[in-house]
């Protein structure tokens, strides 16, 4: 009788078990956290796995197998920040090729973008990716690359990946989704057409509000030594103690988002019909123009979302003035809850102009929704609204 193959794990499995029981020295449940800088070569001429480690790093060569496993990809790089992630895969652009970017995109990649090309590091352009004929247009002339970024920063627009891949690889373009809003829990995009995943470990993965970290992952296995060489010689790989801690992260995905994305559904109905909100941003609910996209290339809508008030910027002080449960902070994906004000904080950066491009108004407030109890969620988001009245 022929062999069955091995049954593939469920990725619920993969992020609570990997390196799990795998240390030879001690039999260690928990893989040891291999802090040293270096590598003994044993031999004179030999070449072994670990060496120094910005090459390599056993702590972080765990993480990487875990997140590639959970994105469904063949390899991946485990950087210093999800900005060195991002400008991973832009430091494989040369001058005079042209990256394809979303026009409402989170503001350090936009920043990044910005800066690169103000250096004639390669050319941008910046594409309203819901609008078909403003991407068909923006693909007529030769890409390298098209950045994608679903369901965005900070509006949560939906993004169709499958479609965009398809218009980005006719035009020869490579392609770079931004899964930092939902995680592979909830997204995979290597599966819907993508060549690299890139992550903001800082957010769902690690989980934890207490690393900056970042990830490349890649279909193609042949894009892994072009870009670990890329991440070696500019330096930009993750630390072992940082890559441990996102490990752990990692281990308890799953529970944590699912929690996570019921509470945020059930404060976006509360904010859908209160009088002090003019418009809010969750895929989840029917209203949203992608709750049909998200749908159908998202396991889940994510605990992210965004909502604009009324009653302008003093309105928006006395909201944040009075939260007692949330926490005015930039950063989104731990387990406490956040909100954040995108003209001021994370996107202060692109400008107004670019800004009101974008659609990215001042009236705009992001939350990310944590751990805490639902009840306690809606009664602080409840009287911080009662308030700007
Ligand atoms: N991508 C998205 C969608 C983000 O929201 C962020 C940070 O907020 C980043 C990338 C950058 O990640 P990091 O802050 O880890 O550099």
């Amino acid at each position: 009788m022929p062999k069955s193959l091995p049954r593939p794990k469920a990725p619920q499995t993969v992020a609570v078990s990997s390196g799990i029981a795998s240390d030879a020295a001690f039999g260690a449940i928990t893989p040891p956290i291999v802090l040293s800088s270096n590598f003994a070569f044993g031999e004179f001429g030999a070449s072994p796995r670990y060496e120094y480690s910005r090459t390599a790093n056993p702590t972080r060569s765990m993480l990487a197998d875990a997140i590639a496993g959970l994105e469904g990809g063949a390899g991946a790089i485990v950087t210093s920040s999800g900005m060195a992630a991002t400008d991973l895969v832009l430091g494989q652009l040369r001058p005079g090729e042209r990256v394809v970017a979303p026009h409402d995109c989170y503001g350090g990649t936009y920043r990044l973008l910005e800066a690169r090309r103000a250096k004639g590091h390669f050319d941008v352009t910046f594409v309203d990716q819901g609008d078909p004929d403003a991407l068909k247009a923006a693909l007529e002339k030769p890409a390298a690359l098209v950045l994608i970024e679903t369901p965005s920063n900070p509006l949560m627009r939906v993004r169709d990946i499958r479609a965009i891949a398809g218009l980005a690889r006719t035009a020869g373009a490579r392609v770079a989704v931004d899964n930092t809003f939902l995680s592979p829990a909830l997204q995979q995009p290597l599966r819907l057409g993508a060549d690299f995943v890139i992550h903001s470990t800082t957010k769902y993965l690690n989980g934890h509000s207490d690393v900056v970290g970042g990830a490349v992952v890649m279909a193609d296995e042949k894009d892994i030594e072009p870009l670990g060489a890329w991440a070696n010689i500019t330096g930009v790989t993750g630390a072992p103690f940082d890559s441990y801690l996102t490990l752990r992260g990692i281990r308890t995905l799953f529970a944590r988002i699912e929690r996570q994305q019921a509470s945020a559904a059930a404060i976006a109905v509360f904010l859908e019909s209160h009088p002090a909100v003019r418009a809010v941003h969750y895929p989840g609910l029917a209203s949203h123009p992608g709750h049909a996209l998200a749908r159908s290339q998202q396991a889940g809508f994510g605990a992210m979302l965004s909502f604009e008030l009324k009653g302008g910027t003093e309105a928006i002080g006395r909201f944040a003035r009075h939260l007692q449960v949330f926490t005015l902070a930039e950063s989104l994906g731990g387990i406490e809850s956040l909100v954040a004000h995108p003209a001021t904080m994370t996107h202060a950066g692109m400008g107004v102009e670019a800004r009101r491009k974008a659609g990215i108004d001042d009236s705009l407030l992001r939350v990310s929704v944590g751990l805490e109890a639902e009840a306690d969620l809606l009664a602080d988001l409840d009287g911080a609204l009662a308030a700007t009245g």
